[in-house]
């Protein structure tokens, strides 16, 4: 079901959001924010995060605020910042001068925190992080009240001052929300709103505090006084919506956004943790946030994902509150979509194997052309020079076929050379051990760009010109985990345990076509019959490097298939 006036797919939550603008709910404002937290790269389950409240902003004429969610300060850097800030706009999106941060609100959210108390909604506890765990009690059993539940006001205020002031340790004090030690909601059992972190440099604040709100706490206060309408979070926040909206009726708000949860993207072969994504990159299973076989949106970039793939998978896999577990091939088949139109097409040897042509002068060198684009001719064209010396693909050659169904050249038999001739291969060089090392063919010049005269060749393969060709390292990614859920922590061990140990195989020894020479990093091309593919930044060996983004066809589909 889509929307008739956006065209977007209609979701329970656009639903809401109409429910209320019909029913003057907020003034018929349209008000969201993505609130990240500052302490790893976005990954593609942020994407949808960011296309659902980005999105309906730009549907409903609203406005999105980018809030970094900032009050944990050991785990927050600028350099994240600064990520998020730019993984946002390559995604599309423009906060415009809407870029705020929890810590922008810390005097502001103290003076809350003063009014709970003075309201005696809040107090001082004393008790150690165990002690405090213990009287908490479990799902069937109640909690037990702090024996520090009962401090005056006034002695309440002074504490609180004083923690603000500095004067107690780390965990030798929080403040807490009075609320009910006995709710059948664990979030409601006086829940911690300030811990106390001295020693820590906060990249916005630096060292002006060195008491910190927790989230619950922030967050709906931050929402409130942007003015958000609609809260959007995922479900793992349902069971503290009768906290947020505590908070916003205790201190007596006035305005009251309404918090929605939707359910996690969860991809399969994959995890969308920052947690885990931080300990790949800590512990060097990958070689930075922006590996390409990262999920972050980095990584997809690096790989050569494009910004309109990504929000075109965002809109097909939808928003609902049930399990969101999505396969790898609805992404894959989004990135080959939005590359199909648009990708110029290049050949490119993987598995260089070098073919003579006997019959072709050696000094010779034509310019041949070929189209950019088989279907859109406003692509154009570019020149190939063709030689007695190319490379073909070592996969593209067999001594004799194995079935019928082979089409690539055999020993006597005759294949098409893509946008040039048709050769035959007459005779198979070997080294000492029988490696085949070179074909020694013959050409037909009456061939280009016109059937042979009485015989068909149906086989078409790609090659370069060897004395032209461009030398590259290639590097062809598969899925970074070999199950499913690698994220899921059943049966003890640890994720790490279903990294695949083959997610990167790297071939050195690659031949282009030499326009490729000029290739800018994040310039992508279908390489003919092998896959989509983007240049990659890193010239770090002194050759160009080509990431392959995705296959031409879902080969793993087929696998799976296979195997069961
Ligand atoms: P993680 O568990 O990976 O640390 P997080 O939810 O703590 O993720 P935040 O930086 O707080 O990370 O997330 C910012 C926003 O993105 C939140 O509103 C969060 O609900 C949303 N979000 C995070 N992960 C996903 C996901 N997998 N699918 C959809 N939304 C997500
Ligand atoms: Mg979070």
């Amino acid at each position: 079901m889509t929307n008739e006036e956006t065209g977007k797919p209609n979701n329970f939550i656009r639903n809401i959001i109409d429910a209320d603008i019909a029913s003057g709910k907020h003034g018929g404002r349209v008000a969201t924010r993505f609130p990240p937290e500052p302490n790893g790269y976005l990954h593609i389950g942020h994407a949808k995060s960011i296309c659902l409240n980005f999105g309906i902003a730009e549907d409903y004429k609203g406005t999105c605020n980018l809030r970094f969610d900032d009050t944990n300060p050991h785990k927050e850097n600028v350099e994240f910042v600064e990520a998020i800030k730019k993984d946002v706009h390559w995604l599309g999106y423009d906060w415009g001068d809407r870029l705020f941060y929890a810590s922008d609100y810390f005097e502001r959210l103290y003076a809350y925190a003063v009014e709970l108390i003075k309201k005696d909604k809040a107090y001082v506890c004393d008790l150690s992080p165990e002690q405090t765990r213990e009287y908490r009690g479990t799902l069937t059993e109640p909690g037990k009240d702090s024996p520090f539940r009962t401090r005056s006001v006034e002695e309440n205020l002074d504490l609180f001052a004083r923690m603000r002031a500095g004067e107690f340790r780390d965990g030798e004090k929080i403040l807490r929300a009075k609320i009910d030690m006995a709710s059948s909601n664990m979030n409601l059992r006086d829940p911690a709103i300030y811990r106390i972190r001295h020693g820590v440099l906060h990249h916005q604040t630096g060292e002006a505090w060195c008491i910190y709100p927790m989230y619950d706490f922030t967050h709906c206060l931050s929402d409130a006084i942007e003015g958000i309408t609609h809260s959007l979070c995922t479900l793992e926040f349902e069971d503290h919506r009768p906290l947020y909206d505590w908070f916003l009726d205790t201190l007596d708000v006035e305005h009251h956004p309404r918090q929605i949860e939707f359910s996690r993207l969860e991809l399969e072969y994959t995890i969308t943790s920052k947690r885990k994504l931080t300990q790949l990159v800590d512990e060097g299973h990958v070689e930075g946030w922006d590996d390409p076989r990262m999920p972050t949106l980095a990584g997809m970039r690096r790989r050569g994902y494009t910004p309109a793939s990504i929000r075109d998978f965002c809109d097909r896999i939808g928003v609902t509150k049930s399990t969101n577990n999505v396969e790898m091939s609805v992404l894959e088949n989004c990135v080959r979509e939005d590359l199909n139109p648009c990708a110029p097409r290049r050949m490119a040897v993987l598995h260089p194997l070098k073919v003579v042509l006997e019959n072709y002068p050696e000094a010779q060198c034509e310019t041949l052309q070929a189209a950019n684009h088989p279907q859109d001719e406003s692509m154009g064209v570019r020149d190939l020079p063709f030689t007695r010396e190319l490379y073909i693909d070592h996969e593209d050659f067999l001594e004799v076929a194995p079935n019928k169904k082979f089409k690539r050249l055999v020993t006597g038999g005759e294949v098409r050379l893509r946008n040039a001739y048709v050769i035959r291969c007459d005779e198979v060089i070997k080294d000492g051990d029988g490696e085949i090392i070179e074909l020694r063919c013959s050409y037909d010049p009456d061939t280009l760009s016109k059937n042979p005269e009485g015989r068909k060749v149906k086989g078409v393969i790609h090659w370069v010109s060897a004395p032209h060709a461009v030398a590259a390292e290639i590097r062809l990614y598969d899925r970074l985990f070999n199950q499913p859920n690698p994220g899921s922590d059943r049966e003890g061990g640890d994720f790490t345990d279903h990294l695949n140990p083959e997610s990167l195989l790297t071939l050195t020894r690659c031949y282009l076509e030499p326009n490729l020479k000029q290739a800018v990093p994040g310039a992508f091309f279908q390489f003919e019959r092998e896959g989509y593919f983007c240049a990659d930044p890193d010239q770090s060996h002194g050759l160009p490097v080509f990431n392959r983004t995705v296959t031409l066809r879902d080969s793993w589909a087929k696998i799976e298939k296979k195997g069961g």
